[in-house]
């Protein structure tokens, strides 16, 4: 029985994926690349932004209009959109047979089994797919499901995991769908998350992202402070302490959350890697406040010196929206200024699309669509010339990467990343996968690094290159 599964949206999703397809061989099931060949197709969604729900609700559309002469087929919505929408997603996907939120991935696999069971049987009595559709939402929350243990399903040599500490998020950023999606602030208990870092670290693996929504202001309901520090803070060490684990990341901050004690870890912990995603949003006060995010322009410049001065050389990268409901030419120029100011390593920067069920959807003085696109292109401008300053001051040095395997743009080449997280493409061999060594920069172009990696003392021992090709990743 094939699964197919297809995910969208952030690294959270990724994890949650993982921890389904986990959960799915467990129980005899084959996870395909092909979505055609598959019985089960299921797809993790994504809320942020409208369009990534489209794009959901079209790659299933079309599987499910390309299998039209097999009705057994089990179609499944998972994640953001699936908790967000509920039943009414199959009043707009008339193919789905499964809706299943972000509180119930650990139910997935039984739902699964089910709907194969359930449409299998109900097929060989000759009904069409409408006859056998399913229907089954399931988008409650479960007391303490984010307790679960989180087992992962690991490639050959593979040494980074992703680890989810916590779920949801309290914040209610204007424009964010989050809250709803995802639920309250839970935390897991920080024995258990190390535990399971623990036990990735025996497998071989030797850098985590710790991960959750707001993820610096994990246990603040649950933990109590300890010698002045947060809940976060004490799990980082933790984490710390655990043999094997050589790199530690984690995604998303907040700012509000960034205090004395999680700038002094950064002094403190070396395993702890000199790179935050810090998400700016906005250089303008005023669009902050609009957005409820809690901090100003110059309170986040000033964490960002706070964290330099205790790390020298820490990068950093950030999400910033554009064309925020109300935003002027001046607030827009101000966000300008403070992405150059930051000195941001790269950003994601997204035009501002509304999306239904959060505040600023319905704000007065929605932008257009014009002014946006322009906004982005300029800031985009001023990014990339930052990433490319910072790409070139590598040229000529070594870097310390960790191979994660093969590059996603060429195959016939490895990658790897800075602990700064930049990627750096090299000419390697397999023994290189999962390993740390130094490399020579000798080229970059912006956003990717391309290295050399010394030449081998054991070569006779690891006679299998992969095939050199251009400098191309
Ligand atoms: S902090 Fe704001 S943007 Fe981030 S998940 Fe929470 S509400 Fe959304």
């Amino acid at each position: 029985m094939k699964v197919y599964l297809k995910t969208y949206g952030c690294q959270m999703n990724e994890r949650d994926s993982e921890q389904v397809t986990r959960d799915l061989l467990a129980r005899g099931y084959e996870m395909t690349p092909d979505a055609q060949v598959a019985d089960v197709v299921l797809v993790n969604t994504c809320s942020v932004r409208d369009l990534a729900e489209q794009k959901a609700l079209g790659k299933m559309g079309l599987v499910a209009a390309r299998n039209r002469h097999r009705p057994e087929v089990v179609y499944g919505f998972l994640g953001c959109m699936a908790q967000a929408r509920g039943a009414d997603l199959l009043r707009d996907a008339p193919h789905a047979d499964l809706v299943v939120g972000t509180q119930k991935f650990h139910r997935v696999a039984d739902h699964v089994d089910a709907a194969v069971a359930r449409k299998r049987a109900r097929a060989l009595e000759g009904l069409r797919h409408d006859d056998l559709r399913l229907g089954l939402v399931d988008t409650g929350e479960e007391e303490g499901s984010q307790n679960a243990i989180h087992q992962h399903t690991l490639a050959p040599r593979q040494a980074t995991a992703f680890v989810s500490i916590m779920q949801g998020c309290n914040m209610h950023c204007t424009y964010c769908i989050v809250p709803r999606t995802r639920g309250a602030e839970r935390a897991r208990p920080i024995e258990q998350i190390v535990g399971e870092v623990r036990g990735l670290a025996e497998r071989g693996v030797k850098e985590v992202t710790l991960l959750g929504q707001i993820v610096n202001l994990y246990g603040r309901h649950e933990f109590p402070k300890r010698d002045g520090k947060s809940p976060f803070v004490q799990l980082l060490e933790a984490v710390q302490a655990v043999d094997g684990i050589e790199r530690i990341r984690f995604t998303s901050p907040h700012p509000i959350g960034f205090r004395a004690d999680l700038v002094d870890a950064f002094a403190r912990l070396p395993k702890l890697c000199e790179h935050v995603h810090f998400p700016m949003q906005s250089g303008s006060d005023r669009i902050l406040r609009a957005m409820h995010r809690g901090y100003t322009r110059d309170k986040f410049l000033g964490l960002l010196a706070q964290l330099r001065a205790a790390r020298p050389g820490i990068a950093f990268t950030t999400d910033i929206i554009v064309g925020f409901p109300g935003e002027t030419e001046e607030d827009y120029q101000l966000t300008r200024e403070a992405t150059g100011a930051a000195d941001f390593q790269n950003a994601f920067v997204f035009r501002y699309s509304p999306r239904s069920l959060t505040p600023a959807a319905d704000l007065p003085d929605q932008l257009t669509e014009e002014v946006k696109e322009a906004r982005n292109q300029d800031l985009l401008a001023v990014v990339n010339a930052l990433a490319v300053k910072h790409g070139d001051a590598w040229v000529g040095r070594r870097a310390e990467i960790l191979c994660e395997g093969p590059s996603k743009t060429n195959p016939n080449r490895l990658s790897g990343r800075t602990r700064t997280n930049k990627i750096v493409v090299f000419e390697g061999r397999p023994r290189h996968v999962g390993e740390i060594f130094e490399v020579h920069v000798r080229h970059s172009s912006g956003f990717t690094l391309y290295a050399e990696a010394d030449a081998p003392a054991e070569e006779s021992s690891d006679p299998s290159p992969l095939p050199a090709e251009g400098l191309v990743a």
